[in-house]
């Protein structure tokens, strides 16, 4: 066996169970608290050197025999724009606008700190035109995005019938699937249809019970907005399409009065009978920086331990047959399309010229600065990177690529403290459940 390196295994146990984590082979094998401690202690001492040469041998020798069926894990091929032909996730940004002015809102109320512009049926039939006649045969998903898609109706309708009449006349492989993020305020009764006939998969952004949300989700004269998001999401209940989502964004005001995720999640799980809560934490975004939390005591640590999502997710990532170095697609194959014609790898990095992938010129899309923007997304392939060189949690980790290049363009200090302990953390805490299901599954723990 190769010589092991710091990003090689990575060894933890809590009261009730041990984890020795193999990123290469992307496997997870489990034993005793004990038995992981002792091993933790061996493995601290091997990356120090401070083992003899038969111990180090055995160490080794003990790691390939515990993980000896498992391949490597081939790395994941990137394709690029350029090359590909079918698009991952296509982002279409219907207004950036938005009728709303939600106190954290990196998009500056909707509109990045440009020019507010609606995306209007016929704009959107001429650049889809333009990308799925010659360049794209496809797109996985479509999703309707702002400032806030709901200003436009008839956009989102008219990019619907776009590729329900491309897909029957075979202009392209299939019908993609639709989705929508959405602050829910604007749903009335005929929108309530489209998303319906499309089968669109809608999620919607809500903070807590009134006296949370209307706090922070506020209009432009600063009325809460509890109660017309609640009247959206009973209208979708109404015609058979609830939310597949509701997405909260925890600040330290929800800390402040009292509100643990927990409670957020539960409120709004009964409240609405949805679900699926997904709760991030508010991120330094340089628009109200003192609703962001991430310091420790307010990350939510104990409340995403029970994240089933969480454990979802890395089951799947578990489960792959490839070792991933990249988070998220933005830029390689997936990007956003803006009401003004410009290409950026997702809504994030709207308005930023170098992160311009391409504009519409004349009828086509011009991606001439594409190969340059591609050696910027470079710097998030874990694989490459410095920053993650010893990082044992490359394949695991969601750090968002926008969060980690925007970071470094507003020169806001050290990734690693900020974004990387937390994200190991939580991986930490979760592969303990997730193994602690597994062996719970097979009868108990194995040595
Ligand atoms: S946690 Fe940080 S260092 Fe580790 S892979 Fe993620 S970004 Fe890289
Ligand atoms: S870069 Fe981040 S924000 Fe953009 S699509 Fe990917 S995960 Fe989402």
């Amino acid at each position: 066996m190769p010589e092991l390196k710091k990003d090689s295994l990575m060894i933890t146990h809590d009261e009730e169970i041990g984890v020795v984590y193999y990123p290469a082979k992307g496997a997870v094998s489990t034993t005793t608290p004990r038995h992981a401690q002792v091993m933790e202690q061996v493995w601290q001492d091997y990356l120090e050197d401070k083992l003899s040469l038969e111990d180090r041998t055995a160490f080794e020798g003990y790691v390939e025999r515990s993980f000896a069926n498992k391949p490597d894990l081939p790395m994941m091929k990137y394709t690029n724009l350029l090359e590909t032909r079918t698009l991952g996730r296509l982002e279409i940004l219907v207004a950036n606008k938005c009728n709303l002015n939600c106190r954290y809102c990196y998009a500056h109320g909707g509109d990045y700190a440009r020019e507010s512009q609606v995306l209007t049926p016929e704009l959107a039939k001429k650049y889809l035109r333009a990308l799925f006649t010659d360049r794209y045969t496809g797109v996985n998903g479509v999703m309707f995005f702002g400032g806030e898609p709901t200003i436009s109706p008839d956009t989102i309708r008219t990019i619907c019938e776009f590729f329900e009449q491309y897909s029957s006349l075979g202009l392209i492989d299939k019908m993609p699937y639709f989705t929508m993020v959405t602050n829910g305020t604007l749903i009335d009764e005929a929108l309530a249809e489209i998303i319906k006939k499309y089968h669109i998969r809608v999620t919607v952004s809500v903070d807590g019970p009134p006296e949370i949300n209307d706090k922070l989700r506020v209009d432009k004269v600063g009325n809460g907005t509890f109660a017309k998001i609640e009247r959206g999401i009973r209208l979708l209940q109404e015609v058979g399409n609830p939310p597949q989502m509701l997405e909260v964004t925890y600040t330290t005001l929800h800390h402040e009065l009292g509100y643990s995720k927990t409670d957020i999640r539960r409120y709004l799980q009964e409240h609405f009978q949805v679900d699926n809560v997904l709760i991030e934490n508010c991120e330094l975004n340089g628009y109200d920086d003192s609703l962001t939390c991430h310091t420790k005591d307010i990350s939510g640590e104990a409340d995403e331990k029970n994240n089933k999502l969480a454990v979802l997710k890395l089951r799947q990532k578990l489960s792959n047959s490839h070792f991933g170095d990249l988070a998220c697609s933005a830029g390689t194959s997936s990007f956003a399309l803006n009401p003004n014609g410009e290409l950026y790898p997702c809504h994030q990095f709207t308005g930023m010229n170098e992160f311009c992938i391409a504009r519409f010129v004349d009828g086509e899309f011009d991606f001439e600065n594409y190969s340059m923007l591609l050696k910027r997304i470079s710097m998030v392939h874990k694989c490459q990177s410095i920053q993650c060189e010893d990082c044992w949690a490359k394949d695991l980790c969601n750090i968002c690529p926008a969060t980690v290049l925007l970071h470094i363009r507003r020169r806001q200090g050290n990734i690693s403290e900020i974004y990387c302990e937390r994200e190991k953390q939580l991986k930490i805490q979760i592969l303990l459940k997730t193994a602690k299901e597994e062996a719970t599954k097979r009868g108990g723990i194995q040595t």
